[in-house]
């Protein structure tokens, strides 16, 4: 008979450094945060770790601070902390807005951004925002730009034993975030985060291709001007888009450009 249990050794480090050490001590060893992503895989037994490294009690890797006009999120804070942060809601605001509209209570209540943003699933929300803030990943050992980040489906820049510390944002002068939710994951069927800063404007696409992309039609054009009619012309391909039973790629072809629209007023909205 099938033995259907899966042995694991747990751990639980009070300090980076020991959690990078148990991270790089065997080839199968698998952070765990919120565990919202991995404990379902795991169930499914679609992972099988040897070793799980829980981040829940190292102190440092948590919390929201501000400095110099950079806000900077630690790995396992979880999205209802940004969700219900004034220092967020007051510098970034559509960060409050998309941490919000994250699944549901019990998954903002446990998920963390450092999760969200090394699992990089196709349809995240924080990997828009992360790219369309031109943020950075600030792992145990470098800092990667959000451009040299986010390489493929669930794939990123990430080591194998490399682990997420923070994420950093510049403050923009105005930001936006639109999705079009799955009604029943909340996921993005396709997500749209655009920003202004210095003149120049970032749009980020998720939940339309593999991973999360820019859109430089629409950015040169917002560049140009602010405004939803600004985007309304232009189509992105939908060629190389995700189709699947929620969506096909003509759809989300679509969506991107109503939800460009909708995330640039949200953005003037809040400037
Ligand atoms: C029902 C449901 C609905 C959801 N809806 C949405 C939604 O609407 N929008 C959305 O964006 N997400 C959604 N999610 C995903 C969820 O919000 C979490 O962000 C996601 O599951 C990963 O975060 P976590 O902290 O739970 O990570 P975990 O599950 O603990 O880990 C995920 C992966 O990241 C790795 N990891 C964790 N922390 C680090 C770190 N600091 N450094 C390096 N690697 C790390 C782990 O090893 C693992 O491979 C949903 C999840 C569920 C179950």
């Amino acid at each position: 008979m099938t033995s259907f249990v899966t042995s694991f050794d747990f751990h639980r480090p009070e300090t980076v450094p020991a959690a990078v050490a148990l991270l790089g001590g065997t080839a199968e060893s698998k952070l765990v945060a919120g565990g919202m992503t991995l404990l379902p895989t795991i169930k499914q037994r679609l992972a099988t770790p040897s070793a799980l490294i829980d981040l829940s009690k190292i102190p440092q890797l948590s919390g929201i601070t501000l400095d110099g006009g950079v806000l900077t999120i630690g790995a396992t804070t979880r999205h209802v902390d940004v969700a219900e942060s004034e220092l967020v809601r007051g510098h970034i605001p559509a960060l409050v807005v998309l941490a919000a509209g994250i699944g549901d209570p019990a998954v903002r209540n446990r998920g963390t951004i450092g999760g969200s943003v090394a699992n990089n699933d196709p349809s995240a929300d924080y990997p828009a925002a992360v790219l369309g803030l031109d943020g950075t990943i600030v792992t145990d050992r470098r800092e990667i730009a959000a451009d040299d980040f986010f390489i493929g489906l669930f794939e990123t820049a990430l080591q194998p034993d490399e682990m997420i510390v923070a994420l950093r944002f510049p403050v923009p002068a105005a930001a936006g975030y639109a999705k079009f939710k799955s009604p029943a994951s909340r996921y993005a069927t396709v997500g749209v985060w655009v920003a202004k800063n210095a003149g120049k404007v970032r749009v980020a696409v998720t939940g339309a291709g593999p991973c999360v992309f820019r859109a430089g039609q629409m950015e040169a054009a917002l560049e140009q001007a602010f405004e939803p009619a600004a985007v309304a012309p232009i189509k992105i391909p939908a060629a190389g888009l995700n189709s699947d039973i929620h969506a096909d790629a003509e759809y989300r072809a679509h969506l991107v450009t109503v939800m460009a629209k909708k995330a640039v007023v949200a953005a003037t909205q809040a400037m």
